[in-house]
């Protein structure tokens, strides 16, 4: 076989799913995923495309892009993903929010997704546009929950769908059971897999995977995808809280303003050098646990993740699986 063929032979088909493409990996190592926010400008959009070629080398089992707030991003995140299905290897998944959405408008979004040739979505309610924490109000003539979104999809045909897991409980959920209860039931509705909020202590993410199979043993054994982002300065930490929905952890906190010392000025080498360690030791740590896959938020920035799977021992550029 010629060393094009065998690279092709490797590519994931556009309609396989995640569940199905992490099953490919059982018996090597564990797989990795990255996340892409859709690009604000041109220089942005050339910004994300190095770092999708420099992680198309890495071979990662799939790449999901984000979906902003009440369909903001709508046109570039389906162009783009549809870019990353027609001229990259990649396993293309897009997210799908709800919110600001009326039926018809999210069944139209559906279709040209399909229409792009992408046939992954993760699936979300989405926050109040402008304030994640203010109070949540449906479109009259759309949907109050994911769950029913997940139906919606699954209803209109050939799609594999994910949706959003929360280790410590969403922000909305009164308690973990309720959390978890509602899980299940988006699991329940057709969802294969799920992919977590971010989270920086692995015991939240061993507990919500205990909770979802202590509940409902076949909806528990799906696979539940941690999501990790390495902290490159301390000007991260703040978006970091925001995608975690919580405070760092203190012992987090504590180790990066020990390595931006006390001078005058952080000692940003040391404050990155730190960040990497920190989410290295979490995704050994979940690697051990018997994870599924690592997610990374990547901020269409390759280096930082790059770096985390070298010292994880991925620094191969061949495919854990051929
Ligand atoms: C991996 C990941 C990726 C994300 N990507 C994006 C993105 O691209 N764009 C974006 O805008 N946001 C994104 N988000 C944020 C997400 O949209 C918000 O966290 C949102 O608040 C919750 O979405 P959900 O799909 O989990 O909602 P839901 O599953 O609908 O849950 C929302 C709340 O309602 C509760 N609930 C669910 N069903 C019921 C019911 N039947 N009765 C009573 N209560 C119920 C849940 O417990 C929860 O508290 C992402 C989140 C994660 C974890």
């Amino acid at each position: 076989m010629t060393g094009e063929r065998s690279e092709a032979a490797r590519l994931p088909s556009r309609t396989l799913s995640v569940a199905q493409r992490l099953r490919e990996y059982r018996g090597h190592r564990v797989p990795f995923s990255v996340e892409f926010n859709p690009p604000r400008d041109a220089a942005g959009e050339s910004r994300l495309w190095r770092a999708v070629r420099e992680f198309e080398r890495l071979h990662p089992a799939f790449v999901s892009m984000t979906y902003g707030a009440g369909g903001s991003t709508k046109d570039r995140t389906v162009r783009i993903t549809g870019e990353l299905a027609a001229e990259t290897t990649l396993l293309p998944v897009a997210h799908l929010t709800a919110v600001g959405h009326s039926i018809a408008e999210l069944r139209s979004l559906i279709g040209s997704y399909a229409d792009s040739g992408i046939h992954n979505l993760l699936v979300l309610r989405g926050d109040p546009p402008g304030d994640p924490l203010g109070e949540w109000r449906k479109h009259p003539d759309g949907v109050e929950y994911a769950e029913e979104l997940v139906r919606i999809v699954r209803d209109l045909g050939d799609f594999h769908v994910g949706v959003a897991s929360f280790p410590q409980g969403h922000h909305r959920s009164p308690d973990l059971d309720h959390d978890t209860r509602h899980l299940a039931a988006k699991l329940r509705a057709g969802a294969e897999y799920s992919i977590t909020q971010m989270f920086f202590d692995v015991e939240h993410y061993l507990r919500l995977r205990d909770r979802i199979v202590g509940m409902d043993p076949a909806e528990g054994a799906k696979p539940i995808i941690p999501e990790l982002m390495p902290i490159t300065s301390l000007r991260t930490v703040q978006r970091a809280e925001e995608l975690c929905g919580r405070a760092l952890p203190a012992a987090v906190l504590a180790r990066l303003r020990r390595a931006a010392g006390t001078g005058p000025r952080e000692d940003t080498a040391a404050v990155r050098a730190e960040g990497i360690q920190i989410a290295t030791e979490i995704a050994q740590r979940l690697i051990d646990e018997g994870a599924p896959c690592l997610h990374f938020i990547t901020l269409n920035f390759a280096k930082a993740t790059s770096e985390v799977l070298t010292n994880l021992g991925y620094a191969s550029r061949t495919p854990a699986v051929a």
